[in-house]
Order: C-alpha cells, then sequence, then structure tokens
C-alpha cells in the first residue's frame, strides 16, 4: 500500500542514543552496552570480594587503587605516537599479585575511570573504559591467580616462575584490554579486526605493560622477603622515576611542537609570502605595463650598467633594435665624450654619494647622428633580485639642444665664415693663458692676419665680392692650419689664428709661410682671377700674457710692421717690440697729464717773402719738454695724440697759444699787424664737428681777424676725409680763416680736387726741397708745383729750406714764400720777441744775414 510514508516519532530512546553516541550503529551500540552490563556486574562482584578482606589489606588495596589512578593523572606519554601509559599499571598489578583479582579490578577500574576522562570527552568512552578494564583485569587476573594456584599445588613455584607468570599476565591483560577497546572502534567503522595492525598499534604498550609487570612482581617479591614497609621508601622512587619520565616527555613533546609550530609558522609565512609576490606581481604587470607603453625612452639597467630591458620609446629614440641593446653596458648607447661623464656618475650613484643622476648628454642614433637626452636615473631595490636595478629615463632634448647651439653659434661666430668671432677667440686664449699659466712648458702662438688688397677688392668689385674674397681666404686659412688650431674673423679683412701646445717657435714661423703661400695663390671671384697676399704678425705666450688682449694687440703691432716693411711677410712681435708697446703706453698717459695740464709749449717757426725777405709771419708747431726724457718731437706725440682723442684738447691750446701771441706780436707795431700764423691740425680736428666753431673762438679770444690765421693740413688727411670735411673745409674759408695743404707733393691730390676745395695755398714737402739741384726730379716736382699754384690761384710755400742755394732757387722759381733753418729755426716766444726787435731797429730782413742765434727750439 502506498500511502504518505510518515517518519515514525523518535522514541524517548532513540532521542538518547541520537544525543549520546550518534556515531555507534547498532552492533556497536549492542557491544557497549554489553560491555557496560558485564563490567558493572564485574565491578560489583568484586567490590562484594574486597570488601571481605581484612582491614589492613583493604587498606593497602585502597592504597593501590589511589595511587594508581594519581599516577593516572601523569601518564608516560609515548613519543611520536598516540599512545600513553600509566605508571599506575605497576601498582594495580602489585595490588593483584598481593591480594587477588578483585582488589586489582577495582584499582583497574579507578585507574581507567581517570584516564578515561582525561583523555576524552565523551561518556560512552569514559563509561566504557573503566568496564573493559575491569572485564579485562578481573579475567587476566584470575588467570594469574589460576596459573599462580597451581604451580603452588603442584610444588612448582618459585620467583622465577611468578616473574614469567605474571609478565604473561600483563600480555593476556594487554591483548584483552586492547582487544575490548579496538572492538568498538572497528565495530562503529564495519571494519573486521586485524590482528597485526593492533600489535603494531600497541607494541609499545604492550612493552610498557610488560615493563609495569616485572616492576610489580619485582616489588611483590621484596614485599615477600622485607615486609611491606620496603613500599614506603619504594613507592617514592618509582614515582619519581616515573613523574620524571613523565616530564621529560612532555618537555620533548613540548619542543616537538615548538618544532612542528615553527615549521607551521614558517610554512604560514611562506604561504603570506606567496600571496605577497602574488600582490608584487601585480604591481610589476602595471610597472611593465607603464615601461613598455611609456612615451618618454626608459630602460632598466642593472647595478653594474648592464642594459637589463628597454622600451619602445627608446627603442624609437635611438633607433636601434632591443636585441643590439640589451645586455650591452648602457654606456654604449653615449657619445664617446659622455660615456666617460656617465660612468662616474653611476660610480657616485653606486657609492651612494648621491640618491639619482641627472645629466643631459648625447646618445648615438643608428643613423650616426646625435641624439641629445635629458637623463634622470635612481636606483630602486628589486626584491627578486639580490643587487638593486637602475631606471634610466631619458628624454629627446635633441631640438632644444641645436636650438641653443644655434644661438650660441650665432653670438660667437661670424655669420660669414663660420669662424669663431673676436669674443669667441678672446675666451680660447683665456684658456690657453691661464694653462700656460698652470703650466709653463706649454707655449701658444697667435698669428694676426690682415690682407694687403682687400679694401681695393670692396672697393672695386663691390661687397659680394669681397664676401666672397672673405669666405674662401677664411677655407684657405681653415684648411691650412693644424688640426687642434683656432681660426678666428676679428672683422672686416683680420684673421687670427691661435695655436697651441707649440713644441717650438719656429712652428708657427713655418705655419705662416705655408699660409703667406697658399693665399697668395690666385683667387677666383665672381670670374676675375684675384690675387692677393697677407701681412701676418706672430707673437708667443713667453712674452708672458695675463689677458687675451693684449696677445691681440701685440700681434696686431707686429702685423702692422710686417706690412710697413712691405707687404705679403710675417713679423715676430719681440721683446724690443714690446718694450716699444709698454713704452708708448706710458707715454700716452704722461701726455694726456701733459696736456691736462697745460705742460704743452708752442715753438714759432718764422715765414718770409723770398722776394723782399720781409718776415711775414709763423708756423706754430707744438713742443712738449718731456721730465725725464726732455724734448719729445711732434712727430711722435702727435700720432699719439691722434690715436687717444687728445688731439682735441692739443689742438685747442695750440690755435689758442698761437693766436694770443700773434695777436701780441701784431700790437708791438704797425710794420707787424699784417703778420699771420699758421697751425697745423689734423685729420680728427676736421671730421669733428664742432671744429669751425672752435676755431672761431679762438680767433674771438684772442681779437685776431680771421684772415691772418691758416690751417694746414696734410694732403694725405685731406684727401682720405675729402667728403666729410668739405662742409668744415667750406665754413672755414666762409669765416675768412686760410687753408693750405701740408707736405703737398707726398700725397695723392687728385688735381680736381685741388681746383674745387677751398684752399689757399699749396706748402711744398721739404723732402722736394733738399733733393733741389739744377736738373734734378725734385726741382723739377717743386717748379711744377710753383706753376699749379699760379694757375690755380693758390699760393705756394715751401719748408726745408736750408742752404742758400735751395733760398735761391726757390726765389729764382718764383715761389712766394718759405721756412728753413736757413731762415730761421722754430722758435722760443723770447726768440721771437729778439727777432722782432732786431726788424723793428735794424729793419732786418733774410737778405741781410741769419735770424738771432741761439735758439732755444732747434
Ligand atoms: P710740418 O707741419 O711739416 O712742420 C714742419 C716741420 O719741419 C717741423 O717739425 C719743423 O721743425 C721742421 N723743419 C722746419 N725747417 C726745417 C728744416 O730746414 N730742415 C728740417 N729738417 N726740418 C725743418 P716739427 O716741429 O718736428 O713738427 C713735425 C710735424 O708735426 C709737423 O710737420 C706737423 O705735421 C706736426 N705738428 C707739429 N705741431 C703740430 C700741432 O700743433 N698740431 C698738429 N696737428 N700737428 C703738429
Ligand atoms: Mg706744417
Ligand atoms: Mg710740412
Amino acid at each position: 500500500m502506498h500511502s504518505t510514508a510518515t517518519v515514525p516519532a523518535a522514541s524517548p530512546w532513540a532521542r538518547l542514543h541520537g544525543a549520546l553516541m550518534p556515531d555507534y550503529n547498532r552492533k556497536a551500540t549492542a557491544y557497549w552496552w554489553t560491555m557496560v552490563a558485564i563490567g558493572l556486574m564485574t565491578l560489583l562482584h568484586c567490590a562484594g570480594q574486597v570488601a571481605q578482606l581484612p582491614r589492613v589489606a583493604l587498606l593497602q588495596v585502597l592504597a593501590g587503587a589511589a595511587i594508581a589512578t594519581f599516577a593516572g593523572f601523569f601518564p608516560v606519554r609515548i613519543p611520536r605516537s598516540k599512545n600513553s601509559f600509566a605508571a599506575g599499571e605497576i601498582f594495580i598489578f602489585l595490588v593483584l599479585l598481593l591480594h587477588g583479582p578483585a582488589a586489582a579490578s577495582l584499582a583497574a577500574a579507578g585507574e581507567a575511570l581517570v584516564g578515561s576522562w582525561r583523555t576524552s570527552r565523551r561518556w560512552t568512552s569514559r563509561i566504557a573504559s573503566p568496564a573493559m578494564a575491569v572485564v579485562s583485569m578481573f579475567l587476566a587476573g584470575s588467570l594469574l591467580q589460576m596459573g599462580v594456584d597451581m604451580l603452588r599445588s603442584r610444588g612448582w613455584y618459585n620467583d622465577g616462575l611468578l616473574m614469567t607468570a605474571a609478565m604473561l599476565f600483563s600480555l593476556a591483560y594487554f591483548v584483552l584490554n586492547t582487544l575490548l577497546a579496538t572492538l568498538v572502534i572497528h565495530l562503529k567503522r564495519n571494519q573486521p579486526m586485524v590482528l597485526r595492525e593492533v600489535v603494531s598499534n600497541f607494541g609499545w604498550v604492550a612493552m610498557a605493560y610488560a615493563g609495569s609487570a616485572s616492576v610489580a612482581g619485582l616489588l611483590f617479591l621484596t614485599v615477600g622477603q622485607s615486609g611491606p614497609g620496603v613500599l614506603m621508601a619504594v613507592v617514592p622512587i618509582v614515582g619519581m622515576l616515573l613523574t620524571t619520565l613523565h616530564f621529560f616527555f612532555r618537555q620533548q613533546e613540548a619542543d616537538e611542537a615548538m618544532r612542528r609550530g615553527r615549521v607551521e609558522a614558517a610554512e604560514r609565512e611562506a604561504a603570506q609570502s606567496a600571496l605577497h609576490v602574488q600582490a608584487l606581481e601585480v604591481s610589476e604587470q602595471r610597472f611593465h605595463s607603464a615601461f613598455t607603453h611609456a612615451s618618454i625612452g626608459m630602460a632598466l639597467v642593472s647595478a653594474d650598467g648592464q642594459v637589463r630591458q628597454v622600451n619602445r620609446a627608446l627603442i624609437g629614440l635611438l633607433g636601434a633594435d632591443e636585441t643590439a641593446m640589451v645586455g650591452q653596458p648602457l654606456e654604449a648607447l653615449f657619445h664617446e665624450g659622455d660615456a666617460e661623464t656617465f660612468a662616474s656618475l653611476l660610480a657616485r650613484v653606486q657609492r651612494r654619494e648621491v640618491d639619482a643622476i641627472n645629466v643631459e648628454l648625447r646618445c648615438r642614433h643608428s643613423d650616426g647622428s646625435d641624439v641629445w637626452v635629458a637623463l634622470d636615473g635612481s636606483f630602486f631595490d628589486n626584491p627578486s633580485a639580490e643587487a638593486s636595478n637602475l631606471i634610466v629615463q631619458m628624454q629627446d632634448i635633441t631640438a632644444r639642444r641645436s636650438a641653443e647651439a644655434r644661438l650660441q653659434h650665432i653670438a660667437f661666430h661670424d655669420s660669414l665664415t663660420g669662424l669663431p668671432n673676436r669674443s669667441r677667440f678672446h675666451e680660447h686664449m683665456a684658456r690657453a693663458i691661464e694653462r700656460v699659466q698652470a703650466d709653463p712648458q706649454r707655449r701658444f702662438a697667435v698669428m694676426f692676419l690682415d690682407f694687403d688688397r682687400f679694401k681695393l677688392i670692396n672697393d672695386s668689385m663691390g661687397h659680394s665680392a669681397g664676401d666672397a674674397f672673405l669666405i674662401q681666404v677664411a677655407r684657405r686659412i681653415r684648411d691650412n692650419v693644424r688640426p687642434g688650431d683656432v681660426v678666428a674673423r676679428l672683422g672686416g679683412d683680420e684673421f687670427a689664428v691661435l695655436c697651441e701646445d707649440l713644441e717650438r717657435e719656429a712652428h708657427a714661423v713655418t705655419l705662416a709661410e705655408r699660409l703667406q703661400l697658399v693665399l697668395g695663390e690666385p683667387l677666383q671671384i665672381s670670374g676675375t682671377e684675384i690675387s692677393t697676399s697677407a701681412s701676418i704678425g706672430i707673437t708667443f705666450s713667453t712674452i708672458g700674457y695675463q689677458l687675451p688682449e693684449e696677445v691681440l694687440r701685440d700681434a696686431d703691432i707686429a702685423m702692422y710692421r710686417a706690412k710697413a716693411a712691405g707687404k705679403a711677410r710675417h713679423a715676430l712681435f719681440d721683446a724690443g717690440l714690446h718694450q716699444q708697446v709698454t713704452d708708448r703706453v706710458r707715454l700716452e698717459g704722461e701726455l694726456r697729464r701733459a696736456v691736462e695740464a697745460g705742460h704743452l709749449s708752442v715753438a714759432y717757426q718764422p715765414l718770409f717773402n723770398l722776394a723782399s725777405g720781409k718776415l711775414t709771419g709763423f708756423e706754430a708747431l707744438a713742443r712738449w719738454q718731456h721730465p725725464v726724457q726732455g724734448l719729445i718731437s711732434p712727430a711722435v706725440f702727435i700720432p699719439i695724440a691722434e690715436e687717444t682723442a687728445l688731439i682735441g684738447p692739443l689742438t685747442d691750446f695750440v690755435l689758442d697759444a698761437a693766436c694770443r701771441q700773434l695777436k701780441l706780436w701784431q700790437s708791438r707795431s704797425a710794420a707787424f699787424a699784417g703778420l699771420s700764423i699758421q697751425v697745423n691740425v689734423s685729420g680728427n680736428d676736421i671730421a669733428h664737428s664742432a671744429f669751425a666753431q672752435r676755431v672761431t673762438r679762438a680767433i674771438v679770444a684772442a681779437r685776431l681777424q680771421p684772415n691772418h690765421l691758416t690751417l694746414e693740413l696734410t694732403e694725405n688727411v685731406l684727401m682720405d676725409r675729402v667728403d666729410g670735411a668739405v662742409d668744415t673745409l667750406t665754413r672755414l674759408r666762409d669765416l675768412g680763416v686760410g687753408l693750405s695743404i701740408d707736405d703737398f707733393g707726398t700725397g695723392y691730390s687728385s688735381l680736381s680736387y685741388l681746383s674745387t676745395l677751398p684752399i689757399d695755398s699749396l706748402k711744398i714737402d721739404a723732402s722736394f726741397v733738399r733733393g733741389m739741384r739744377n736738373g734734378s726730379k725734385e726741382a723739377e716736382v717743386v717748379r711744377a708745383i710753383v706753376t699749379l699754384g699760379a694757375s690755380l690761384g693758390k699760393s705756394v710755400i715751401a719748408e726745408g729750406i736750408e742752404t742758400e742755394s735751395q733760398f735761391d732757387q726757390l726765389r729764382g722759381m718764383g715761389c712766394e714764400s718759405g721756412q728753413g733753418y736757413h731762415l730761421s729755426r722754430p722758435l722760443a716766444v723770447e726768440n721771437v720777441e729778439l727777432l722782432l726787435d732786431r726788424i723793428e731797429t735794424e729793419r732786418w730782413t733774410v737778405q741781410h744775414g741769419q735770424a738771432p742765434r741761439p735758439v732755444l727750439h732747434h
């Protein structure tokens, strides 16, 4: 019948079973109850028997049971097994031998109760264990008693056999107890019993039982011989022995546990670090992804500088493939010059002197070009590697670097030739000077080159031809110096060469000669062949320079000397030249002070009308009486004044003094009222825009008539500045001031200019006068100048008349006036006054004799 199956309501019995012994199957349950029942009955039986014992024996039984039970608290654990052996067995066995199986069974029950109570939490075990112990002990003990009784009855009893019997008993007890205990487990698991397993499991316990039994046997025998009092001494000893064993094994166990604990902790740690590694792996993956995809070039480098890994950006940056980079030293990526810099920085980081590397250096691109990178490198500790790694980032800064380099180049190079310019050359020289100062064994030479015909090319062919010329000669110079030499363009057609580490000074001369040779070869410029030449001045570090300016100045001076010696030459700046230069520098200072302090004076050289012999005026000539050197020639100090802007104040001084002086002399008498004064002015003066004003001021201050003043300009000065000077000259002419060309015939005045310029007179140069002889070339020139003057309407003056013959010839040619030592030397003011006195009193003229002597100046 298929009706709804209902679970029968669990009986109270079943519920109790479920609560207490859920793992006990039917067989096991049956066994358990049977065992407990038999145990209980045996216990009751034994208790009944023991109760009949005499009091002393009862006390002994109780004491034995107590000791056995107490010993259960100190089990001796058999190392590395779950089994333990309670020393209480000895006393149980002793009780057995002394008082029979019933007493021993009670003691065994007590001991088992305590033992199972300690070792198991289950009531089933706590109840079954004592029951099994009672049963086993009672059975085994009864067997022993039967055996001993039989031996006694047969008269075979002796100590040895007793011991053997006790051992056999213990075995039986063990087997029984174990069988009973194991049986329940096997029933629960539904497994058949295997004796071998039982023996192997409990082998140790069996041995312990046998030991206990023998000890108990020995104790029993001792009691038999010496009475029960001996137990008082032996029991504590045995107790102590067992306690010691108990603690010894406990300690061992603890050590074992600790060791196990440590192993476990280590295992745990390992597990944890596995987790950590996992986390690291994640972060490493993240890093790796960042590394690979970064737009900036990156490399991982081992502590010894070997490239481990590179990213795509770096591969792109250097154009090299990965395999060529990985495994190489990082330095191999750099430009040779920079590899060393990097290596020293790396060493510093490795020594932990600095934390990181920040440097800009050049890498080599696979196409051979240089790539500038900003490199940042820092160490990080790599957990998976012994040493730390270097992570290097490289950013391409080539564009910025080349822009900087371009700017730098523009600032320090000549745009036309690409050569270093003056500032750069100064830098090079400053460094060369430092090196020589640090090591006097080293020496350098500086050459100053100037082309002899550059101005002509520029003027006649135009500036682009001039540029082409400069570019070509620059190349020739550069191609012919030594590799380390520095060639610079200082400006215009001036070039300089710095030759360092010269073995001998003669090598610089050889180089100069070679340069002159190659620069002397014709050049092709705009289809025209042009030949040129260079003048070279050379100076050496042995002079002992402190400043680059000094070096260039001396090379320049030497170059001028070469030019003066006839162009296309070289000249060395020597110690003599050096002395000249220093003298000149000193003189400059002294001249400045003399001009400022008004220590110059003026000498007056009389001018005469050659036909009448009458005094017409004077030429004012500047004089400098040097406190040490004496009188210094204007031929020396006028050029210095012209170069140092001292000429302005000097001209003003002479102009003022001469105008005032003349006015004084004119005022002496009517005969002198028509005297005039000639004042020399330099090219720099007429270039000065306020010059006409300055002249006006001098005339007005002296209250002189303008037509009594004549300004002398040398022919070359006039022609060089003709365009700029015409204005000033015209204004002076309008003022009424006379203008004269000094040293006429030595320059290259063009006749067209002569006719248009506002000039009043021509002063024939002394060199022609000196060379005048009948029929001489000079005499012809003088004659031509006199004729020219007459045709242009300009008066002609002769200077440097030293002899009567010259005087006569000039007068014969119709030269209007003249000056010279033959007529009068330049005179100091006092001597002019003596002359004027004579003219006044004696009506003196040059026809009547020489001018008064002695003269103070010349
Ligand atoms: P210069 O203007 O041609 O002056 C004539 C020079 O010839 C003077 O030389 C004079 O002393 C000299 N001399 C005159 N007669 C004879 C003679 O018979 N034989 C010889 N051998 N020499 C004679 P000094 O005084 O030495 O002046 C030289 C030059 O210095 C002048 O040549 C002139 O160019 C310049 N100079 C002199 N004073 C001044 C000045 O105040 N300003 C400027 N700018 N230049 C001046
Ligand atoms: Mg003159
Ligand atoms: Mg002159």
